[in-house]
């Protein structure tokens, strides 16, 4: 069992951030000041943090303390953690000694991609992606207003639910009079806020779960009281999450059409219809196909798609062929995700820890699947991770030409406010700090996540985020 003492410092998450990448997920014993991992080597480290800002990593008769310039406190603590971890265990990280969610907000700070390696231990393929994403992330923001506003409209429904979903998204086969009454609760509370919003809006977005789950007179209807409701301006970004193939109709597409709504995304996962099927989706590889030639024919230009590496029931060849296929049908987005175990899923901890074990070959199978997507003129434009991944990956969004969506940078870079309808939905406000670029106060208003009570407390949750925008 490893234990790390902690010395200096009460920064347990910051430990428990670095253990976990290396042996799997720790236990916090604040009373004992120690984080312990009973997955790995047996052996006992201090992490020591001093008054004057340096962190030293204290372990059988070895000092780890970087030699260099000194990073903020909690950063300083992770180095040194890190680099004791990374010698006792002979692993690197792709990420280094990064452990948050948004790894180009770091490279923000940053002049090269070389300054992400020396300081951060990233290596060098990451680091060049961070940064590259980076400077798109901050083109792309540059071109959102400070004051404005992006929107969010969750539906938090699926037809079926993913085996690798945890997701609040209720499976709606046998509560289909639920979707009336939820639609009815977003159409009143967008009419409740609607006259207390007086900021332009850069971008709205209808996620989920899957919007199209709705039948089309419901899903024409939400789309209606959007914009009778809301000023959506011509250079208001519009993005409706069409999701999965088997919820998208004729009717949907033209109702999505009719409103101008250009910007979709339909997302296969994989191009492997057993892999389909076995996790539950209820749809095939020509599905997706099917769905989005028709949308192209209908005048979709903006279309993104999503592809999983790392799915269990296939490898990783199956899927580079997977982006094989969707870069043969060029979208204009293309977002690749890493599996990770997520807490509610009802896929087994066990079964995507196999897919963390085989780290290696995830990791090559995603760095090729860049590779040809940046071959076929694809570019970077936003990159999150996830908490506890086993493989430490992380997803990235590709574009090309200039079809990045502004909404996607807004929400990760926590620099622009949001303001979001339905269960579940989290509103923020961010407030910019003197003498900073990028780092923003944010204040969050969630709202609440069953859909039965946000259906019967949709006023209160109005009124709340009305308050809220209006302190
Ligand atoms: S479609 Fe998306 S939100 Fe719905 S169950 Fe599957 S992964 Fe979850």
């Amino acid at each position: 069992m490893l234990e790390v003492i902690l010395k200096g410092h009460d920064k347990f998450y910051l430990v428990s951030d670095v253990v976990r990448m290396f042996c799997g997920v720790p236990e916090e014993l604040k009373e004992q000041s120690k984080v312990i991992a009973p997955e790995g080597p047996d052996i006992t480290l201090v992490n020591e943090f001093f008054p004057d800002g340096r962190s030293v990593t204290h372990c059988n008769g070895r000092d780890y303390e970087f030699d260099g310039e000194l990073l903020e406190p909690g950063r300083e603590i992770r180095r040194s953690l890190y680099m004791a971890l990374a010698d006792i265990t002979s692993k690197d990280m792709p990420w280094g000694c990064l452990t948050g969610i948004r790894p180009t907000l770091v490279a923000w700070e940053e002049d090269s991609a070389e300054d992400l390696m020396t300081k951060y231990f990233v290596r060098e393929d990451k680091a060049k992606l961070a940064f590259e994403t980076s400077r798109e992330e901050q083109r792309l923001l540059s071109k959102v207003p400070e004051n404005s506003l992006g929107v969010y409209v969750g539906v938090p429904f699926c037809p079926s639910r993913c085996e690798y979903c945890s997701f609040i998204s209720s499976d709606i086969s046998c509560h289909m009079d639920r979707l009336v009454n939820y639609e009815a609760a977003l159409e009143r509370e967008i009419k409740l806020m609607a006259p207390s919003i007086n900021r332009p809006l850069s971008s709205l977005y209808v996620g989920g779960g899957t919007p199209t789950v709705f039948e089309e007179r419901e899903f024409t209807a939400l789309l209606d009281a959007i914009y009778s409701n809301l000023k959506i301006t011509p250079d208001c970004e519009v993005t409706v999450e069409a999701g999965r193939p088997d919820t998208i109709t004729t009717g949907k597409l033209e109702a999505m059409r009719d409103h101008g709504i250009t910007r979709i995304c339909i997302n296969p996962q994989t191009m492997k219809s057993e892999t389909l099927l076995r996790l539950g989706r209820k749809h095939t590889a020509e599905d997706t196909v099917r769905v989005y030639k028709q949308a192209v024919d209908m005048g979709f230009d903006l279309i993104n798609m999503d592809l999983i590496a790392g799915l269990p029931y296939e490898n990783a060849e199956e899927h580079v062929n997977s982006t094989k296929r969707l870069i043969e049908l060029a979208p204009a987005n293309i977002t690749v995700h890493t599996l990770y175990k997520k807490r509610r899923a009802a896929m087994s901890r066990e079964k995507v820890m196999d897919i963390e074990k085989s780290r290696g070959e995830l990791d090559k199978c995603v760095a090729e699947s860049y590779e040809l997507l940046q071959e076929a003129g694809y570019r970077p434009y936003y990159m999150y991770r996830q908490k506890d991944t086993g493989h430490g990956l992380e997803n990235t969004g590709f574009a090309k030409g200039d079809t990045g969506s502004i909404y996607n940078v807004a929400m990760m870079s926590d620099c622009r406010d949001v303001l979001s309808f339905g269960a579940g939905g989290m509103s923020k406000r961010c407030f910019k700090q003197e003498g900073e670029f990028y780092k923003h106060r944010v204040e969050r208003c969630p709202t609440i996540k069953d859909a039965l009570t946000y259906i019967e407390r949709v006023d209160e949750m109005a009124e709340k985020k009305i308050e809220f925008f209006s302190m």
